[in-house]
């Protein structure tokens, strides 16, 4: 179970989900193995335990069975090459499994809308190894409300949105690739992740997938007040 996924060090934390089958494929494993998650928390003590933390603004880095959830699911879409929006990017984490696994050739768009955040997280790609992607925008992060997206480099193959929205934004099923997934916490008391798909006709559908908890996908005041 995800509570007993934790590690002593990254490599055991990775190991431990593919354990407890909650990471299920190779290539998410192996983008896993690449992201070290101490260098996306304040608080390193509790790096490689399978459990959200706070990273101030009223944000927290998902737990790693999440993310390791959220890549499986948006897997097929994640080829070498493929686009993806990540929308409340936060601790920058998912959005650095997210480019090896469309390495080479794809693209990772990280949309914060609180930009110490932003610049916060473009610190930790950095620590990561992922200067250089940051330097030829495969990664970028932009400070701007997720909301609305990020048409500029879309559509997207596969767009994780990261705070749970209360409906699926339209502006964000426009933006997607056909065929393309999104992946979307969806609700206000209870809240279920959405996969969004649209077909290669784009046709779209939408199926519930897993009853979460997630901040809200909200107005900057919201955090600020
Ligand atoms: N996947 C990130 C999740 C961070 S928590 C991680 O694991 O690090 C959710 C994030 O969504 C927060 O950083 C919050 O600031 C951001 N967020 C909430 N509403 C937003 C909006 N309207 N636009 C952009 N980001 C938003």
């Amino acid at each position: 179970m995800a509570w007993t996924c934790g590690g002593l060090t990254n490599k055991e934390l990775i190991s431990n989900l593919v354990k407890n089958k909650i990471i299920a494929s190779k290539a998410v494993e192996e983008a896993m193995n690449k992201v070290d998650r101490a260098n996306y928390v304040p608080n390193l003590t509790t790096a490689y335990m399978d459990e959200p933390q706070t990273i101030g603004h009223g944000a927290t880095i998902s737990a790693p069975h999440m993310h390791a959830y959220a890549a499986e699911h948006l897997l097929p879409y994640l080829r070498p090459g493929a686009k993806v929006l990540d929308v409340g990017s936060g601790s920058g984490y998912l959005a650095a499994v997210f480019l090896h696994l469309v390495s080479p050739a794809g693209t990772v768009v990280g949309i914060e809308h609180i930009s110490e955040l932003t610049e916060w997280s473009i610190e930790n790609l950095k620590k990561d190894g992922l200067s250089e992607a940051l330097h030829s925008k495969n990664m970028q992060i932009i400070t701007g409300d997720g909301r609305r997206g990020y048409p500029a480099e879309g559509p997207y193959d596969a767009i994780h949105v990261g705070a749970a929205a209360p409906i699926v934004p339209d502006v964000l099923v426009e933006q997607l690739a056909s065929p393309g997934r999104m992946f979307i916490p969806v609700g206000t008391h209870t809240q279920n992740i959405l996969h969004v798909d649209k077909d290669a006709a784009g046709n779209v559908t939408k199926e519930v997938i897993m009853g979460v908890r997630y901040v809200p996908l909200t107005d900057l005041s919201y955090y600020k007040s």
